[in-house]
C-alpha cells in the first residue's frame, strides 16, 4: 500500500533554498550522500558487535556508485544498518537536529549568505534534490525481514511516498534521477554528473578519507566502438583507510578538510587541528579540530559534543561526552583507542581509567593547540575567540588543573583602546601596568559602553591606569573563579575601600585625610537621610567628574551581579 505523506515545513522551505542556493556548488551532494552511507556501515559494525546475526552473513561492507546514462540516474548504494519505514519517515521526512529552528530564524533571504549559512549547517540528504527532480531510496533494515522493505520517492516538492516492498539486499539504495538542463543552460555541462569520470574525480575531492571503500565500475576504452564502455567488474575510488591511521607526512590539508567536514558535519573549514598518535599506559590516536564557526546549539543543554570514538578502527559512538570536558565541547574529532573494549558502553566510559587518561591527554592537546594560534597566528585566535571564548572561561570553573594555562588564553576589552573587540591578554596588561600598581582592575558592565562610561573609571583615566572591560555574562561567575593572575590580584573598581597603594603619592593621601575632615558634617546627613538603604557613607578621591557613585563591600556581590540576579527574578 502506497501512502503520501506531507513534509514537515521545515523541509519545504529548506528544500528551496537549497536548490536555489547552492546549485553552483551541487557536487557536494555526493559527499552528503557517501556521508551517510558511511555512517551507516559505521553503525551496523557497532550494532552487530552484540548480535553479529546483523551481517546476515555479509559483513564486507562497502559503498557504489553507479551511472545509467540512458536512464539519466546515479544510484548511491550500501550494505549497512539500512532503515525501517518508521525510520524512513522520521528521518527523510522532517530535520530533527536541535538548531533548526535558529537555523531558519538566521536566514536573511540573501542567496550569498544563505548559502554559507547552509553549508554551516550541513545539508545532508535533502541536497540531493539540487541534482534531481526526483529521488528513490529502497532500504531494509538489517536483520528484518525482506518483506519489510521500504520504497520512499518525492520529487522535492511538499511531499513523498512510502511503500512497502520485498527486498533481499540489507541496506539502503538512493536513486537520483537527474534534473535535465534548465533553459538556457548548456546540456553537457548539466549532464556532466553522468560522467563516471567526473564522479570519481569528485568522490577523490570530498570523499576520499571515508574508511570503507567506495566502489565504481570499472571502464575500458573500446578501440571498435569507438567509446569508454563499462565493465562488470568494481574498483575502489578512494583510499579506503581511516585517515586518522594514516602519516601526517600522507595526508594534504584539503583531506583534513575534507575529513573535518564528514565528520562535523559543516560545509565549512577548521579553524586548526591536532593528529597525534600517543603511546604510553594508554594507546590511542586522536586527531582533533576547531572549527571556524560556532555551531547553533553551542549553548543547548543538549549539545552534541562532536567526538567520535572507534576503538581499533571500529566505531562505537557519536558525542563521547567523556572524552573532552565540557568547555571544549565545540571541539570536533576522532578518538581511536587501541585499549578499550570493543563492546564498551557509555557507563564503561564514565568509570575507565583509560577515559581518563584519552580525557586528560586531548584536553592538553587542545590547549596546546590553543596557545600555539594564541602565539603564532593571531588573525585566527581572534576568530576562536569570537566565537568560543566565552565557553572556554567555563574552564576555569570546570578544570582547575588547567585553570592557569586557561587564563593565559582568556583575551578582554580594555579601557586602554577605543576598539571594543576582546583582544588584550592578562599578560598583556600585566606587561603595561604603571610603577607601583599592584593589581590587574576590571569593571563589569552589560556592554563595553557601559563599562567605559563607568562613573568608578574616573581615577583610573586622570592616573593612566589600565582597567579591562568584563562584559560578558559568564564574567561574573568566572571572577569566583579568576583571583588572580601571575601573582597579581584582580581587583573590582567598583570596590568600596579600593586602596591604589603605591599609585597614590603622599600629597594625595594628605589631601584625602583633609577633605574628609571637612565633610564630616555632610557624611553624617547624608548617612541619616539615606539610613538602612546603605551601609555606609564615605568621601572618595575616586571620582574626577561624578558627583558620588555606589560601590559595594568586600566580599559583597558587585553591583552588576546584584543586578543581572535582580533581572533573572532573584
Ligand atoms: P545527518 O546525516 O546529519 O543525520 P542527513 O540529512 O544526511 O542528516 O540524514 C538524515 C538521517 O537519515 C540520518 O541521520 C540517518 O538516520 C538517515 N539516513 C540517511 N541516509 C542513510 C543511509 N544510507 N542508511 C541509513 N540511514 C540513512
Ligand atoms: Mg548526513
Amino acid at each position: 500500500m502506497k501512502e503520501t505523506l506531507g513534509f514537515q515545513t521545515e523541509v519545504s522551505q529548506l528544500l528551496q533554498l537549497m536548490i536555489h542556493s547552492l546549485y553552483s556548488n551541487r557536487e557536494i551532494f555526493l559527499r552528503e550522500l557517501v556521508s551517510n552511507a558511511s555512517d551507516a556501515c559505521d553503525k551496523l559494525r557497532f550494532e552487530a558487535i552484540d548480535q553479529p546475526g546483523l551481517f546476515e552473513g555479509d559483513a564486507e561492507l562497502g559503498i557504489r556508485i553507479e551511472v545509467d546514462q540512458a536512464a539519466r540516474t546515479i544510484t548511491i548504494s550500501d550494505n549497512g544498518i539500512g532503515m525501517s519505514r518508521d525510520e524512513v519517515i522520521a528521518n527523510l521526512g522532517t530535520i530533527a537536529r536541535s538548531g533548526t529552528r535558529e537555523f531558519f530564524s538566521k536566514l536573511s533571504g540573501d542567496q550569498a549568505r544563505d548559502a554559507q549559512l547552509i553549508g554551516q549547517f550541513g545539508v545532508g540528504f535533502y541536497s540531493s534534490f539540487i541534482v534531481a527532480d526526483r529521488v528513490t531510496v529502497l532500504t531494509r533494515r538489517a536483520g528484518a525481514p525482506a518483506a519489510e522493505g521500504v520504497r520512499w520517492e518525492s520529487e522535492g516538492t511538499g511531499e513523498f511516498t512510502v511503500e512497502q516492498l520485498e527486498r533481499p539486499a540489507r541496506g539502503t539504495e538512493v536513486i537520483l534521477h537527474l534534473r535535465p538542463a534548465a533553459e538556457g543552460e548548456d546540456a553537457a555541462s548539466a549532464d556532466d554528473l553522468l560522467s563516471a569520470w567526473r564522479l570519481k574525480s569528485i568522490v577523490r575531492r570530498y570523499s576520499d578519507h571515508i574508511s570503507l571503500p567506495i566502489l565504481m565500475r570499472k571502464e575500458q576504452w573500446n578501440q571498435e566502438k569507438g567509446e569508454q564502455e563499462t565493465l562488470d567488474e568494481w574498483e575502489t575510488v578512494n583510499q579506503a583507510s581511516a585517515l586518522w591511521a594514516r602519516p601526517k607526512s600522507e595526508i594534504t590539508e584539503e583531506q583534513y578538510a575534507a575529513f573535518y567536514q564528514h565528520i562535523a558535519h559543516d560545509g565549512g573549514e577548521p579553524l586548526a587541528y591536532t593528529h597525534n598518535r600517543v603511546e604510553g599506559r594508554s594507546e590511542y590516536t586522536q586527531l582533533l579540530f576547531v572549527p571556524s564557526k560556532a555551531p547553533f546549539d553551542l549553548y543547548d543543554r543538549q549539545h552534541r559534543h562532536g567526538i567520535k570514538l572507534y576503538v581499533r578502527r571500529v566505531f562505537i559512538m557519536d558525542d563521547a561526552e567523556q572524552l573532552l570536558p565540557s568547555y571544549l565541547r565545540f571541539v570536533r574529532g576522532v578518538v581511536d583507542s587501541a585499549d578499550l573494549p570493543l563492546n564498551v558502553s557509555r557507563e564503561i566510559l564514565q568509570e575507565s581509567r583509560d577515559v581518563k587518561a584519552i580525557r586528560e591527554g586531548c584536553t592538553r592537546r587542545v590547549l596546546g593547540m590553543l596557545e600555539d594560534l594564541a602565539e603564532n597566528q593571531a588573525d585566527k585566535y581572534a576568530t576562536f575567540w569570537k566565537e568560543f571564548g566565552q565557553v572556554l572561561k567555563e574552564g576555569l570553573g570546570e578544570d582547575m588543573g588547567n585553570a592557569e594555562r586557561i587564563s593565559k588564553l582568556l583575551r578582554f576589552a580594555s579601557s586602554a583602546s577605543d576598539d571594543d573587540a576582546q583582544s588584550v591578554s592578562l599578560a598583556d596588561y600585566a606587561a603595561r601596568m604603571k610603577e607601583g600598581q599592584a593589581a590587574i582592575y576590571y569593571v563589569t558592565g552589560d556592554t563595553p559602553a557601559a563599562a567605559r562610561n563607568s562613573p568608578h573609571l574616573e581615577v583610573f583615566r586622570k592616573k593612566g591606569v589600565e582597567v579591562l572591560l568584563l562584559t560578558d555574562r559568564v564574567d561574573e561567575w568566572m571572577l569566583s573563579f579568576l583571583h588572580e593572575f601571575d601573582g597579581k590580584p584582580l581587583v573590582s573598581v567598583a570596590r568600596g575601600g579600593l586602596d591604589l597603594g603605591a599609585l597614590e603619592d603622599e600629597a594625595e593621601k594628605e589631601e584625602a585625610a583633609r577633605v574628609a575632615d571637612e565633610f564630616k558634617d555632610l557624611v553624617e546627613r547624608v548617612r541619616g537621610a539615606l539610613g538602612d538603604r546603605v551601609k555606609e557613607v564615605r568621601i572618595t578621591s575616586r571620582l574626577t567628574d561624578s558627583p558620588a557613585c555606589l560601590v559595594s563591600d568586600e566580599g559583597d556581590i558587585s553591583g552588576h551581579l546584584e543586578r543581572m540576579l535582580r533581572q533573572a527574578g532573584h
